[in-house]
């Protein structure tokens, strides 16, 4: 697919985005490769379904799949810091490990919340793989559930970006690689 003209510039292309899922489907099924019942991949709607969709396709075992949703944003860019669970699973995940895909970790709120639901409902470990890590800007740190490990894709510099699932006022999510989005656009 062509440069969109609202997009500044690529970070990531599809090749460099595929080659870097490869490896994290590996390093998943590589540590829970040993464990008695699988674990259940959980996304977190809408942002994380192109990720979720690749990475479970190259896991070396069959994973249940569910979606939680979690809203904080509206059609802004920033955080308001208090995300409510708009769907919750329909997968019992009590004394199961949960592994929880995000498209993009930014402040860490939705992040935090989500987990502690997966907590109030047994999970015995939660995981996290998020596609993107934007650490400059976390405000709340990360805590995960019992072994549960963190993967991420990769470190995102501080810029607003779309693409691969994530978007701007639900535009954007179907570019098939990440990149900055005009501020003009939204500023
Ligand atoms: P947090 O609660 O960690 O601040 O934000 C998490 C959610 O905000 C992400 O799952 C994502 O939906 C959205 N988000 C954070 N940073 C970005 C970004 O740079 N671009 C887009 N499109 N969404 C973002
Ligand atoms: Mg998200
Ligand atoms: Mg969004």
């Amino acid at each position: 697919m062509a440069m969109h003209s609202h997009i500044e510039r690529i970070l990531w292309s599809e090749d460099q985005i595929s080659r870097r899922v490869s490896e994290l489907a590996a390093e998943v099924s590589a540590d829970f490769a040993g464990c008695s019942l699988p674990p259940i991949v959980v996304g977190v709607a809408t942002g994380a379904f192109l990720f979720l969709a690749d990475i479970v396709r190259k896991i070396e075992f069959s994973v249940p799949v569910d979606f939680v949703r979690a809203e904080s944003y509206g059609s802004g860019t920033e955080s308001n810091g208090a995300p409510t669970l708009s769907f919750d699973l329909k997968v019992d995940i009590n004394a199961r490990h949960v592994i929880l895909v995000e498209d993009i970790v930014d402040t860490g709120h939705t992040l935090s919340s989500v987990i502690k639901h997966l907590k109030s409902k047994g999970a015995s470990s939660v995981s996290v793989c998020t596609f993107l890590d934007k650490p400059a800007r976390r405000k709340v740190k990360v805590q995960l559930v019992g072994e549960g490990k963190f993967y991420r894709g990769f470190e995102c510099p501080d810029y607003f970006v779309v693409g691969y699932g994530m978007d701007f006022a639900e535009q954007y999510r179907n570019l098939p690689y990440v990149g900055v989005l005009k501020p003009e656009l939204y500023k």
